[in-house]
């Protein structure tokens, strides 16, 4: 330095060339006189004029601080203090003198106003220009500007400062899930960066803010809700709806605020504000808005950052609101499915070695799930794992899905699950996730009912086609849905012109319109139905058909249409038509005989009595009927007898037939013979007697006069028969004397003896026979004790033994039954059959051979007498059984009554008698008799 100073002075340069050299000098250089407080410019290089847009006039001659002054702010001020103290410092020290820090003082731009600076950082150095004598004779200081330095510096500071800023306004917001939360944290973030007294974001409703939360700090608190933006004048909204921020720097002095927009703005304490909106979609949703009590200058920064804040905060509301949309819904989702009766799931497909779905694994199941499904704690296993006999379908099925993007629904049975399932699976996430979502539900116990449908619909079918009716089904609007095969081959109709109401045209069409009124009728009252009509058969002819039906009822019991049969009754009509006539006929018939015809019902109560009836009783019908015949009209003698009878033989115990007297009109009683049969069903009960009642008084009174005609005739032949015996026996007498002691050798008186006494013994035969004859009418009950016929027999051949052994006859007989009756008497009979054997035998002297058989058919024995004799003409097989009734009157001798003897015996033993014979072939008597009772 001393060597430099030495030189100037040793070169001695002119003071103008130093000017000139000053002023061109590179640097930005001005040379101020020492003279505190005014440091007046001497010198000024053209640097430093342009750096600070002065001129040197401007500057030259005149305090530095007249060109700089302090102000107008705290910054301004502060720098030009600097400034001064380091000039002082260099006066006083000699030294030279920097500052450290670059100081701010801002200048007006050339080109704008004087209202406008620039903001403008320098660095300043000062030195001392030092005399000989060392005293400061001149002061050169020299700025350096720094602006961009500060700027860059400033920027990054302010980038990082953002930078933390954002980071932890991401931090206060990221996770809040309530948007109201995400507001508070942005604003008391933003406030708390700026240090403002007011922040918020508020919502843009209309044209008002809707403010939910707030940061204040030291200022009147505001109320949260509903702010009219027009309170603040309209060029506010104006401006944010023009996507432009507003930014307040005083609102004290600031233009364009009515008075009472201002008076607005101060109420609340904004004195300085920035307010950024937001439009999405060009339209403005909300603004961030940051007040403060104090007038501010907003840097750029500042604004920038209020910006961001606002952008991240709209996002971050955004965001927690469609979570919570989100949640909402998916709440709203997972109630519903964990709420639904149906199963659902999320599944993921597993893939086999070949990339194929091989199983699958379940991720999340409803609660439904277990019970749908069957299978517990499914979450986490596989399908194999579960059901390890699965069938490959279902994997294949759900593969498909996952793989495709395609959703499917379907119906299938899984054997092993024992489960039919009705499913609805679609892709859930992205398709690399290979997640499929099912939603089913078990349909088993519908697929059995629906089996069991199918199966008792098809039993219905099988009985309705092969019932022994037609049958069909309507539905509840009439029309017909089903008809049996019966129905189709009986009509010859076919399902498509059966069905629907195609069954109407079969119906005669006489018979239609009453036919399909019946069911129209029945149909509006669900009621049953009924018709008869006639049906058109499939060779034209019409049938007659019992068309009847019932209302199908659902389980609510709501009318679901009808079920019906149709029966063909044409044979049925014809029955009862015949029926009908016969019963006419019957009536005829029974109106038209001559005997007394009634009816009873199976109980023995009459229900009909015949015009005849009522005719010969003069007594209506009507009064007659149950059992009141029996008082009114029959005989009182009667009544109890025959009431005996007839309720015997109704209740099966025997036959009814009685004789009765029944009184005319006339008042009098007359025989007649009552007969009744039952007319009984296939099962043998009685369902009605039939009964007729013949009258018998005449023959009664013939019967009554003959039997008193035979009593007399009897008692004359046994009177005359016993009485006859003693003078036959003096004939007898005298006619042997007579032979004895006068005929000698008289033979002609020997030969009228002989004729006398044969005359005699004939009279004596025929005396007998009568006699046994009347005696068998005397006794004329018949023993009813048991009489061995073996016994009669014996006592028959032993009277007979004399002509037996003459003839050398032959008689072949078994050991004979025991029967009902007297043995003495049967004796007679096997001795007259016997006797007729032997006698009618022919000339030739044929030795008799006789047989006796005998045969059961129950309740009677036949007994048959054969011979080997001359036999006689079968015409004459009843009349030989006639009193004196002969054949062989020359041939053979005999009284007749043998055979009669025979008759009345038998006949008073129940039994029955009869001959068989051809001529020279023999004959034989057979008679047959009630078999003993045993004992
Ligand atoms: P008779 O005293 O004449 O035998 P019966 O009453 O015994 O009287 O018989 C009536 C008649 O029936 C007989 O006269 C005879 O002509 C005929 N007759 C009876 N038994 C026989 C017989 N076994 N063979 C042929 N004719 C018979």
């Amino acid at each position: 330095m001393k060597d430099s100073k030495s030189a100037v002075n040793q070169a001695s340069i002119p003071d103008a060339d130093f000017r000139l050299l000053l002023e061109t000098v590179p640097g930005r250089v001005i040379i101020l006189l020492p003279d505190d407080p005014t440091f007046t410019v001497v010198a000024v290089s053209n640097a430093y004029l342009a750096a600070v847009h002065k001129t040197r006039e401007e500057l030259i001659g005149r305090g530095l601080f007249e060109t700089f002054p302090e102000g107008p702010d705290q910054k301004h001020t502060q720098t030009i203090q600097n400034l001064r103290a380091s000039l002082r410092k260099v006066i006083a020290t000699g030294q030279p003198d920097t500052l450290a820090a670059a100081q701010q003082y801002d200048l007006p731009e050339p080109s704008a106003g004087e209202r406008t600076s620039t903001e403008r950082h320098w660095l300043l150095v000062t030195c001392p220009v030092l005399a000989s004598d060392n005293s400061v004779r001149f002061i050169s200081h020299q700025v350096e500007d720094v602006t961009e330095r500060v700027r860059a510096e400033r920027s990054q500071r302010e980038n990082e400062t953002r930078q933390a800023f954002l980071l932890a306004l991401s931090d206060a917001i990221r996770a809040l899930r309530d948007p109201i939360a995400v507001k508070e944290a942005a604003s008391r973030v933003v406030g708390e960066q700026l240090r403002v007294n007011r922040a918020f974001y508020a919502d843009v409703q209309g044209d008002d803010w809707v403010i939910e939360s707030l940061y204040e700090r030291g200022v009147t608190p505001l109320k949260l809700g509903r702010y009219p933006a027009q309170t603040y004048g309209p060029r506010i909204m104006a401006t944010y709806r023009a996507g432009e921020r507003i930014v307040f720097r005083d609102t004290h002095t600031d233009a364009g605020f009515t008075p009472d927009e201002r008076k607005a703005h101060l109420a609340i304490g904004i004195v300085s504000a920035v307010g950024v909106p937001l439009l999405k979609e060009g339209k403005l949703v909300a603004i961030l808005a940051v007040h403060c009590a104090e007038p501010r200058n907003w840097t750029n920064g500042e604004i920038a950052l209020i910006e961001e804040t606002a952008d991240r905060t709209w996002a971050a509301v955004q965001r927690a609101r469609a979570e919570a949309a989100e949640r909402a819904s998916e709440g709203r989702y997972r109630l519903l499915f964990d709420s639904i009766d149906e199963g659902f799931c999320i599944i993921q497909i597993l893939l086999g070695s070949q990339g194929r779905p091989a199983d699958y694994r379940f991720i999340e199941t409803n609660p439904m799930f277990e019970r749908q499904t069957g299978l517990v704690n499914a979450v986490g296993r596989t399908a194999l794992e579960l059901v390890p006999t699965l069938e490959p379908f279902w994997f294949e099925t759900y593969g498909r899905v996952a793989l495709t993007g395609e959703p499917t629904r379907f119906v299938s049975h899984s054997q092993p699950m024992g489960r039919s399932f009705d499913v609805y699976a679609f892709r859930v996430g992205e398709p690399h996730d290979l997640r499929v979502a099912l939603l089913f539900h078990d349909i088993t116990a519908h697929e059995r009912a629906r089996i069991a449908i199918e199966e008792s619909e098809s039993r219905f079918r099988h009985l309705a086609d092969h019932a022994p009716v037609m049958v069909w089904v309507t539905e509840p609007d009439g029309s017909c849905t089903f008809l049996s095969q019966s129905w189709y081959e009986f009509t010859g109709q076919t399902a498509e012109t059966g069905l629907g109401f195609g069954w109407l045209d079969v119906i005669h069409p006489e018979d239609r319109p009453a036919a399909e009124q019946a069911f129209r009728d029945a149909n509006a009252n669900c009621g049953n139905f009924r018709v008869e009509y006639r049906l058109r058969r499939h060779d034209g002819t019409y049938r007659w058909a019992i068309d009847a039906a019932t209302p199908r009822l659902g389980p609510g019991g709501e009318f679901l249409g009808y079920v019906g049969s149709v029966l063909d009754i044409t044979d049925r009509k014809e029955a009862e038509e015949a029926l009908r006539t016969s019963e006419a006929q019957f009536r005829v018939l029974t109106e038209s005989l001559p005997q007394l015809v009634w009816s009873c019902l199976p109980d023995g109560r009459c229900d009909y009595l015949s015009r005849q009836w009522v005719a010969y009783t003069g007594i209506a019908a009507s009064e007659q009927l149950d059992l009141r015949w029996l008082d009114r009209v029959i005989h009182p003698d009667d009544r109890e007898r025959t009431l005996e009878h007839w309720l015997g033989a109704v209740a099966g115990r025997h036959e009814y037939v009685i004789e009765l007297r029944i009184r005319g009109a006339d008042g009098e009683y007359r025989w007649f013979r009552g007969r009744a049969v039952p007319l009984r069903d296939d099962g043998g009960q009685a369902v009605k007697w039939f009964g007729t009642c013949t009258d018998i008084d005449d023959l009664k009174r013939a019967e009554e006069a003959l039997r008193n005609a035979n009593l007399e005739l009897e008692e004359f032949a046994y009177v005359a028969s016993h009485d006859l015996q003693e003078p036959l026996r003096m004939v007898n007498i005298y006619t042997e004397l007579l032979i004895k002691r006068h005929a000698g050798d008289n033979p002609q008186a020997q030969q009228y003896a002989t004729a006398i006494h044969q005359g005699v013994r004939r009279m004596e035969t025929l005396i007998r026979d009568l006699l046994t004859f009347s005696r068998t009418i005397h006794s004329d009950n018949a023993d009813k004790d048991k009489a061995d016929l073996s016994i009669a027999l014996r006592e028959a051949t032993t009277v007979l033994k004399g002509r037996i052994d003459e003839s050398g006859a032959s008689i072949i007989a078994p050991e004979l039954p025991v029967v009902r009756g007297d043995t003495a008497k049967l004796a007679q009979v096997f001795q007259n059959l016997l006797s007729n054997a032997l006698k009618y035998q022919s000339n030739g002297g044929t030795r008799p051979e006789i047989r006796i058989t005998a045969h059961c058919d129950g309740a009677n024995w036949t007994i048959a007498v054969q011979d080997n004799g001359i036999g006689f003409e079968p015409q004459y097989a009843e009349r030989i059984f006639g009193l004196f009734k002969r054949l062989h009157k020359e041939e053979y001798s005999g009284t007749g009554l043998g055979l009669a003897i025979c008759r009345r015996i038998i006949d008073r033993h129940g039994g029955r008698i009869w001959a068989d014979s051809v001529p020279g072939k023999g004959s034989t008597f057979y008679f047959s008799l009630p078999a003993a009772v045993s004992a």
